[in-house]
């Protein structure tokens, strides 16, 4: 029948959950974010319980909206899916210190937007299935990015030959697994650096 979340000494606000039972229709008739399943009224979603008591009508009210879209300038967290020539497509899933998105964006990649030096082709710098962190040059579909900042590029890379996490190891990145070097426009901010507890973690995994 819903959460209970007390906000006050005599206010009791309701939180319902997807498939709560909030009341059956001859009391209450369904509003927004609710249906109706044989005379009962159940929320559709996770909200706050809205009765209109003059209307007799029943609503859940969403809590969770989409975050904003990324802006021109965010800082956003993607992941490689796809090569083409000299372009990488890029999924985002967040921009930086918000909530992740349901449908990531669409957005790419230049060779020429990877790195302060001349790199020749994109795939020394990413590759298929790297989580990047990027920042968005323009507002435009799909999203033009650019990692040639220090602490932009790639978090975390995969082996390309075995799919194992590799470490950070005095600027190069090692596979543990099968011993392949790997090049990439790596973030300062790299996950799995070489003695850090989460290179250790995985290690251990390995
Ligand atoms: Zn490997």
């Amino acid at each position: 029948m819903g959460v209970g979340a007390r906000l006050g000494e005599d206010e009791e606000v309701l939180l319902a959950l997807p498939g709560d039972l909030l009341s059956v229709i001859e009391e209450f008739s369904p509003g927004e974010g609710v249906y109706e399943e044989r005379g009962m009224v159940y929320s559709s979603t996770v909200g706050l319980i809205v009765r209109d008591m003059e209307e007799r009508r029943i609503s859940v009210l969403p809590l969770k909206q989409d975050p904003p879209m990324p802006r021109k300038g965010d800082s956003v967290l993607g992941v490689v899916v796809g090569i083409r020539k000299d372009i990488a497509e890029v999924d985002i899933y967040q921009v930086e210190g918000a909530r992740s998105f349901t449908n990531p964006y669409k957005a790419t990649l230049h060779v020429s937007e990877v790195d302060t030096r001349y790199v020749e082709r994109i795939v020394n710098a990413v590759w298929p299935g790297d989580v990047v962190k990027a920042k968005v040059l323009l507002l435009r579909d799909p999203y033009p990015l650019s990692i040639k900042e220090k602490g932009m590029g790639v978090l975390l890379a995969f082996c390309t030959k075995c799919r194992y996490p590799l470490l950070l190891k005095g600027g190069r990145l090692v596979c543990f697994m099968c011993g392949s070097h790997e090049t990439r426009k790596t973030s300062s901010n790299y996950m799995l650096k070489w003695g850090s507890v989460e290179a250790r973690l995985i290690k251990n995994l390995i």
